[in-house]
């Protein structure tokens, strides 16, 4: 068996299993081996019955006394019991629907259980716990991400098959380096995390696959940016912003004109602009853009501005006609949906030139879109876009200048690390005019209170926001528009019965989006369920308050940009987080963002106390999603990584002589693209 063979072809994987795997983003046996353990647990240090904790689960260490007969209990499940236990505590356990685990238990002998421990002090129980002989079992075993049907035991299973039936497992790192860092090879590192014997060897395996995931990233970052550096940019020189900001009803903030200068002054450089404009939500970024925009226009180029969602590339299409077609900026939106004959007429207008701007989704990536001159392209809420579909983006053009926009701060030091040479321009000031948005986490008890307090925001013409309760991970779109559509007939309507509410969800099509989003924009409605499909960039100035259900699964920042959807028409605005999570570490969590409304302080609190989602997690960067490594913790690893990719590029260019190394960066950035 091969790395880059189907897992279909692994013993006990069949086509409804390998489906599954799919979900979590595995279908060769090389990236099964890359679904990394996100836990173990430790056998080898089991707890006495009386003294194992109660927060979390533990292993114990008991002796079988008896097994009860197997017995149906309401809702036809099957029970199955066990009695055990030692010096210290008697020990129940029971099994649901899974008779088989008990029955292999031999009533005499002692066992190593797993699980979360409950009941009283003088009978202590089980649910459903995981067993291992207490002599010759594996000291550790992983625990994995889980999926719907592919539970970790199983996952276990098929990694060990994994790891016996390859035929090799070749290395990817030179053995010079491997030497230098004292890196186990790539065949030990797999075993090392899938099946330690101690802790040790799970940092060491750990250790090795960390450095070789930073060193695929720094070769690909570095190889992409060597690739842009090399041409010319188009050339724009500086204009007078002066008629620009006339036209507009309100006065720029210095810090909009500051960032404006400096990426005028980057247009008319002789290398592509390779710009962050960085600012908190309603700083004002697309302002920024729209002068960029003026700029390139004026110089006879064309831009293209790209979104996230079809709801904000629509937005931003009104918003920039309003702006530039004065100016005499034709601007088109191109979308996924399009009819035929109208998308035809688009696409021409942009190959002609006669379009000045382009503003529309992923679609502008699409090969049908040709520019015939596009010199700037603009990406907003640039964390939710892959490095990779920003050079697609680059590479319908020469060399354009490229802006990218994100309301999630990066520490600058960071930033610089891993993307090079990217200047930032930062936002640091709000328009004027804009009071904070009050901020308050309740329980689910306060909720009607809540709502009567809404039900007066609506009487009195504003508009509400329901970011609806999540489901677990890894259930699917389905399953979460299944949520809020519950949580609208459940808890909103019986609550607002006599209010207009629509529902938003991920399983609209881009024109029912549009629609739900125009209707509520115009006023007809009064409050709007979503999921958090409108955490990006959405304006509807009319709704005054956000209310947010499970607050404690998100990141701070995620909560914070949530949060700023409202507030930003002047008059008072509020934001309730919903949540009955007992846990104090979230309430103190939940209370600071309560207190504070600074972007960077939020961000650095996410950073500082890694709760959920924080802000460098998943999809937050616009990196490849990493599978190992850390950016945030990983960063003496990540100083080595670059020193190192530098030397093999200086060395070897094109990395002929690491061919393994060449086709993982190759790889790595496909994935980052499928993934965003
Ligand atoms: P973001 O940085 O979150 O993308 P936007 O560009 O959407 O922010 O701007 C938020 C709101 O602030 C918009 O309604 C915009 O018209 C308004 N705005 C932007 N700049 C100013 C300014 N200088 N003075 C007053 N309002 C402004
Ligand atoms: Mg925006």
């Amino acid at each position: 068996m091969q790395w880059d063979d189907s897992i279909r072809y692994l013993k006990g994987v069949g086509e409804k299993r390998a489906e599954k795997f799919e979900k979590l983003g595995v279908s060769t046996v090389g990236q099964l081996l890359q679904l990394y353990p996100r836990d173990y647990v430790d056998y080898s240090r089991p707890w006495p019955v009386a003294s194992a904790p109660w927060e979390g689960s533990c292993v114990v260490r008991a002796e079988v006394y008896s097994k009860q007969p197997e017995r149906r209990v309401s809702g036809g499940r099957k029970l199955t019991k066990v009695l055990a236990g030692d010096e210290t505590a008697m020990l129940e356990l029971t099994w649901f629907n899974n008779p088989y685990t008990a029955e292999k238990l031999e009533i005499g002998k002692e066992y190593l259980f797993y699980g979360r421990v409950g009941g009283g002090m003088g009978k202590r129980q089980m649910i459903a716990p995981a067993v291992q002989p207490a002599v010759g079992g594996a000291p550790m075993t992983p625990v994995y991400p889980q999926t719907e049907g592919i539970q970790t035991p199983y996952i276990a299973r098929c990694v060990a098959a994994a790891l016996e039936g390859l035929d090799a497992i070749p290395d990817p790192l030179p053995e010079e380096m491997r030497r230098k860092y004292r890196l186990p090879d790539k065949a030990s590192a797999l075993r090392m995390v899938h099946r330690p014997q101690d802790m040790r060897e799970v940092q060491a395996g750990r250790r090795r696959l960390i450095f070789e995931e930073l060193l695929t990233l720094q070769l690909g970052l570095s190889l992409l940016r060597s690739r842009g550096r090399r041409q010319d940019a188009p050339c724009i020189p500086p204009v007078d912003l002066g008629p620009f900001f006339a036209s507009l009803p309100f006065s720029p903030t210095g810090a909009q004109r500051r960032a404006s200068a400096e990426i005028l002054q980057d247009l008319a450089g002789p290398a592509p602009m390779n710009r962050l404009l960085q600012g908190d939500v309603g700083s004002g970024k697309t302002l920024v853009a729209a002068a960029a925009i003026y700029a390139a226009g004026r110089a006879g180029w064309q831009s293209a501005l790209m979104a996230p969602t079809e709801i904000l590339a629509r937005q931003h299409a009104e918003t920039m006609q309003r702006l530039l077609a004065p100016f005499g900026v034709r601007v088109a939106l191109l979308t996924g949906g399009m009819r035929a004959a109208a998308k035809r007429e688009t696409l021409a207008a942009i190959a002609a030139g006669e379009a000045g701007l382009v503003v529309g989704t992923h679609a502008v990536l699409s090969a049908g879109v040709e520019f015939a001159a596009l010199g700037l392209a603009v990406t907003d809420e640039q964390h939710r876009f892959g490095v990779r579909q920003r050079q697609l983006l680059a590479a319908k053009a020469k060399a354009p200048h490229l802006l990218v926009m994100s309301a999630t701060p990066i520490p600058r030091t960071l930033a610089l690390l891993v993307y090079g040479e990217l200047d930032i321009s930062v936002l640091d000031e709000l328009p004027p005019g804009r009071t904070p948005v009050k901020t308050f986490a309740i329980t689910g008890k306060k909720r009607a209170d809540m709502f009567g307090f809404l039900d007066g925001q609506i009487a009195k013409g504003r508009q509400v926001y329901f970011v609806c309760p999540l489901i677990e991970e890894g259930q699917g779109a389905a399953a979460q528009m299944q949520a809020a559509a519950d949580y609208l007939e459940h808890t909103v309507r019986p609550l607002l019965p006599t209010r207009r509410v629509g529902l938003m969800h991920g399983r609209l099509k881009p024109k029912e989006k549009a629609a739900v989003m125009e209707e509520f924009a115009a006023g007809k409605l009064d409050a709007l369920v979503s999921t958090t499909v409108i955490e990006v960039g959405v304006d509807v100035p009319n709704a005054s308050v956000m209310v947010i259900e499970n607050a404690e699964r998100y990141g701070l920042s995620a909560l914070h940009q949530l949060r700023g959807r409202v507030g930003r028409g002047g008059g008072e605005s509020w934001c309730f987080l919903v949540s009955d999570h007992p846990g104090e570490a979230v309430r103190e969590r939940l209370h600071f963002l309560c207190g504070t409304t600074d972007g960077f302080a939020i961000a650095r609190y996410d950073l500082d106390h890694r709760g959920p989602g924080d802000f460098f997690g998943r999809r937050q960067h616009g990196l490849p999603a990493l599978k190992i490594a850390d950016l945030m913790t990983d960063t003496r690893a990540l100083h080595a990584a670059q020193q190192e990719a530098a030397a093999l590029l200086a060395a070897d260019p094109r990395l002929d002589g690491v061919p393994l190394l060449a086709a993982q960066v190759q790889r790595l950035f496909e994935d980052g693209a499928a993934m965003n």
